[in-house]
């Protein structure tokens, strides 16, 4: 049999689902990360050590340390992590995705193919938006974006091939639990196969029974926590309820709760006996 386990642009899905695709949020994410020693003095002080919020109108970033090279977390070598989620409509995302050689790199672009011009643009608006000590440490790195997307496969099992991961649900990056849902997608695969032992397709079909559920309620709660950011390109009337004001305490609930959140969910579906 085959697994399809090769992320958003699967291959594997393409050939069964071709309808299937992935679906732009809205808004693009900033990444940017810079060495521990590398971090001015007063920053480190102040926030190096936790987990941090600013939200400039219509956007969301958030700051935290890393593992440094090799996972190294000793003090001194690790690293600090930004991911600024940032509204952006399809014409100048198109735009942001081309090439110095005016390539479009539809999907996302390759950090160092992203022009000059468009990395200069968000360091002046990191020094204008952001808190000082985010934006130092911002405009000291070499930051590149990635649009987010979601995708929902109605299908995971066609025959002896099944999907899995990204291939399968693509969930926006709020509930940090994408590499997760993979992992437990894989566990419950072979769960499924080792019980069904020569009845291959029936194993398939008890997994997607499974994880087709999982990965639409993971997705569901993706796409709620990310409402505000993608409701921004819609004109201000036609915006709803939480698509029109931010409600920060529940952002920092929904982040502090992460894991519940997705332990009801695992909970729900019946999944507990994978943990
Ligand atoms: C900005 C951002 C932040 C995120 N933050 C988090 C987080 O905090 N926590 C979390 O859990 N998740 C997070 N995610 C999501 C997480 O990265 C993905 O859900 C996870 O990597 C999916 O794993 P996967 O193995 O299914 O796919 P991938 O990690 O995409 O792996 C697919 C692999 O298949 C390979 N491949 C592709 N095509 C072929 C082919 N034809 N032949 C052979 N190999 C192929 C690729 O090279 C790749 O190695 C984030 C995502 C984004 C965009």
């Amino acid at each position: 049999m085959l697994v399809g386990a090769d992320g958003i642009r699967s291959t594997v899905r393409a050939q069964f689902l071709p309808q299937v695709q992935p679906i732009y949020a809205g808004y693009v994410a900033w990444r940017a990360v810079l060495d521990e020693a590398r971090v001015p003095r007063e920053a480190h002080r102040d926030i190096f050590e936790l987990y941090t919020f600013c939200l400039p109108e219509g956007e969301q970033l958030l700051g935290y340390p890393v593992p440094g090279h090799d996972g190294d977390t000793v003090p001194g070598r690790r690293r600090y992590n930004i991911v600024w989620y940032r509204p952006v409509d399809t014409p100048v995302l198109d735009a942001m995705c081309t090439d110095a050689s005016g390539q479009l790199q539809s999907g996302g672009i390759a950090p160092s193919l992203i022009r000059d011009e468009i990395v200069a643009r968000v360091k002046a608006d990191a020094e204008a938006l952001l808190a000082p000590q985010l934006a130092e440490i911002f405009l000291r790195s070499e930051p590149f974006f990635q649009p987010i997307f979601d995708l929902e496969s109605p299908a995971l099992a066609f025959g002896r091939v099944a999907l899995t991961g990204d291939a399968a649900f693509v969930v926006r990056p709020h509930v940090g639990a994408g590499a997760t849902k993979a992992a437990i997608d894989a566990t419950v695969l072979a769960d499924c196969l080792g019980r069904a032992g020569e009845d291959v397709a029936g194993g398939l079909a008890r997994f997607e029974s499974v994880q087709r559920p999982f990965g639409r309620d993971i997705v569901a709660l993706s796409r709620q926590q990310g409402s505000y950011l993608s409701a921004q390109l819609k004109p201000q009337a036609q915006r709803r309820g939480s698509e029109l004001r931010r409600d920060v305490e529940a952002l920092l609930y929904a982040h502090g709760n992460r894991s519940d959140q997705i332990g009801d969910i695992v909970a729900a579906r019946g999944l507990d006996a994978y943990f």
